[in-house]
């Protein structure tokens, strides 16, 4: 049982449950390991994220760049809803049909698989509870609601997907025959864990079942990142899924119970002058693509911003990185700007001098038993060498491969960027997120999120998403 809780945080998850506040998740904690820094992926965005989570792979082998990015051989930006589970709202039609049917059909490689399809070959099957990432073996045909069906671009509103065993998505598909989602495409906490007890209740848990708690991101954007209100509140529905065994001990030793976080969140600043970092002054010397229309010949670049992270496209062949680049540097609020160069990967800064160069494999090896060569300012990333070539990692967890799957995530030359901790980018008609909190970078703050896992004392071989998949399908194989 694997419960996502979109936005759980370690430093208020520790508040919460050891002021005894949140007594589930205490119960788990005390019970089970806990680790307070799992690496996320990079965007730390969720669909990149779950991405990760369920084909145990970054971004450059599943292919989803982030929320927002851009399409270079079909010449299309590509967005699932800015906002995501945070915004989602009906007349986004292009937005809805990215995200619920070319997300998991079109755009997530075939080339990978989903911890839904290896088990399915295994014989086992799996439930899906409210996530936007979901493909699985079995053919489902939905339905959108009548009211909807007009903004998607299925014939007569209905579509065949390749969902798990058990899909459960807002009203496209129900667990419970009479269940009314509390939004088209998603349920909020209570839906969400009514479905799952159902399931317990008619003893029809599958092997494996994912289930996002979605409420909280959008709240924590407003609040900032100790807000706990709903940590509380999703405790309270954990509380009653445990109440259905006769003891808490007895839900443990008949499960094995995950929770983890998918992103945390930096806090935002005040000004918005200040802390909003507009692209289009970055680059007004430049022609910038509108989101809305066709993209022209006489279009220099495209800005896909992710919130705190962005994909800097160069549309015009003869515009070179480096006019780009030297605008980017100048900002003092961008950390960290990185780009390709054959297999040559360069990382520079608005904030440090140097230049990094890194690619995969050579003499030097990190903290999750990767092979990088690399040379000049190890301080851009905050990287560490110890004796025996050996890497480890500062403010940016697993840097080196997070921004080898970004700049290796889809074709076209582009450049990525991180606003430092308190900043975000912005574009044309980008949501921003003042005086609460925001994600996507490469930063810790976003980037280590909480996991416990109780009822077994195994544990991932790295305290990394992307081992989550591995780890759950041995656990599995196992009995
Ligand atoms: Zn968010």
């Amino acid at each position: 049982m694997l419960l996502n809780i979109d936005s759980l945080m370690p430093q208020a998850l520790e508040v919460a449950a050891q002021t005894g506040r949140a007594p589930a998740l205490q119960y788990l904690m005390e019970n089970g390991t806990y680790f307070s820094d799992m690496v996320t992926s990079f965007p730390a965005m969720s669909v990149t994220i779950d991405s990760s989570l369920l084909t145990g792979t970054y971004a450059d082998q599943h292919r989803i760049p982030g929320l927002h990015w851009f399409d270079t051989r079909n010449k299309e930006f590509i967005n699932y809803g800015t906002g995501f589970r945070e915004t989602f709202r009906i007349g986004m039609r292009r937005s809805i049909h990215n995200m619920l049917y070319r997300l998991n059909h079109e755009h997530l490689s075939n080339d990978v698989t989903t911890i839904y399809e290896d088990l399915a070959k295994k014989g086992i099957s799996s439930a899906s509870i409210n996530s936007f990432v979901y493909r699985g073996n079995k053919a489902q045909r939905l339905k959108t609601p009548k009211f909807l069906s007009s903004f998607t671009q299925f014939e007569n509103g209905e579509w065949v997907a390749n969902v798990p065993s058990i899909f459960s998505l807002g009203a496209f598909s129900k667990i419970r025959p009479r269940g009314l989602p509390t939004e088209i495409a998603a349920g909020n906490y209570k839906y969400v864990a009514k479905e799952l007890r159902y399931l317990i209740r008619r003893k029809k848990l599958p092997g494996f079942t994912f289930c996002i708690f979605q409420d909280m991101d959008l709240r924590i954007h407003f609040k900032g990142p100790m807000d706990l209100k709903l940590i509380l509140k999703i405790d309270r529905e954990i509380q009653k899924i445990f109440n259905m065994y006769t003891s808490w001990d007895e839900a443990i030793s008949k499960n094995i119970w995950m929770v983890i976080g998918d992103n945390g969140h930096s806090a935002t600043g005040t000004n918005h002058r200040k802390y909003v970092i507009d692209l289009r002054k970055t680059f007004k010397k430049f022609q910038i693509a509108r989101i809305q229309q066709k993209v022209t010949k006489k279009d220099q670049i495209a800005l896909c911003v992710n919130q705190r992270m962005t994909l800097i496209y160069l549309l015009d062949q003869k515009l070179s990185y480096n006019e780009l680049i030297e605008q980017l540097r100048k900002d003092d609020r961008i950390d960290v700007i990185a780009w390709k160069n054959g297999q040559d990967i360069h990382v520079v800064s608005g904030v440090k001098d140097g230049i990094l160069t890194f690619r995969r494999n050579g003499a030097f090896t990190d903290v999750y038993n990767q092979f990088w060569s690399i040379e000049g300012a190890l301080d851009i990333l905050d990287l560490r060498l110890t004796n025996n070539q050996f890497l480890s990692y500062g403010d940016y967890p697993d840097a080196l491969a997070r921004i080898y799957g970004s700049l290796n995530s889809h074709e076209g030359r582009y450049i990525i960027a991180n606003a430092k901790p308190g900043y975000e980018f912005k574009a044309q008609s980008t949501p921003n997120h003042i005086s609460g909190a925001a994600h996507g970078s490469l930063h810790r703050q976003e980037s280590n999120v909480p996991l416990i896992i109780a009822g077994t004392s195994d544990k991932p071989e790295y305290s990394r998403i992307v081992d989550l998949k591995e780890y759950i399908l041995s656990l599995l194989q196992r009995d």
